[in-house]
């Protein structure tokens, strides 16, 4: 399992749980708006010189079985970690709860983990009309397995999230609708404000949106997803 760095305690993540979370390395997206290209680009990947070892995470888990609830794996996408299941069933032998954040481009490795108990909350990116991506991602965006995820996470019987990274004049509630049907029914939708700062597209340069304008999205959601809120 490729470590890159590790967030020791938080409350933030799940609320009133503590929580750890561990970032991996490598994305198979490049969103024009990503802010952790170090950490997604393979040339500034083959820059890190210490990758947290295997070992001394779990050893570190040990140490704190009375302390953490979960176990958040994140960035940059964890499902196309090689042992991901293998490392996600050590977590699991430990007692701990694991939280999965994903991009929903490998379906498969969501499926083993739910059959075989592996993973109690995941949280998915939902980029938005998947037919008009073009001037958000670099590259090829597969709507099967984007789609097929989402079926998966639905119909599991463990906790989950959808969530979108919305950028101002890109995410418009035009197209809004068929966001909506791609998802629902949902259990629980954030919608988080982009920022700009360090962007993977360095001439990626469009807005956020004020409070008011994210206040009129999220009335809009409500409509259909009952459970919507913003995350700033
Ligand atoms: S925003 Fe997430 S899915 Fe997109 S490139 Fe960055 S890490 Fe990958």
């Amino acid at each position: 399992m490729l470590i890159s760095w590790i967030q020791k305690t938080t409350l933030l993540d799940y609320p009133s749980k503590v929580s750890c979370i561990i970032f991996t390395a490598w994305c198979n997206l490049r969103c024009s708006y990503c802010h952790n290209s170090e950490f997604v680009l393979p040339e500034k990947i083959a820059k890190i010189k210490d990758f947290i070892p295997e070992l001394i995470f779990l050893n570190f888990l040990k140490t704190k079985i009375w302390i953490l609830d979960w176990v958040v794996i994140c960035g940059w996408e964890p499902t196309i970690q090689k042992d991901l299941v293998e490392f996600c069933k050590k977590i699991k032998d430990m007692w701990f709860l694991v939280k999965l954040d994903t991009n929903g481009q490998n379906p498969d490795i969501l499926a083993e983990l739910l059959t075989y108990n592996l993973v109690d909350y995941i949280a998915m990116d939902i980029k938005w009309d998947y037919e008009n991506l073009e001037n958000l991602l670099w590259i090829k965006y597969n709507k099967i397995d984007y789609l097929k995820s989402i079926e998966i996470i639905k119909t599991s019987w463990i906790n989950y999230e959808f969530r979108t990274t919305i950028v101002k004049n890109y995410h418009t509630l035009e197209n809004f609708e068929k966001v909506v049907k791609q998802i629902f029914p949902c259990k629980k939708y954030f919608l988080q404000n982009y920022r700009w700062w360090n962007t993977l597209n360095p001439n990626f340069n469009w807005e956020s949106f004020n409070s008011t304008e994210l206040l009129e999205f999220r009335e809009i959601w409500v409509k259909y997803i009952e459970n919507c809120e913003i995350r700033l």
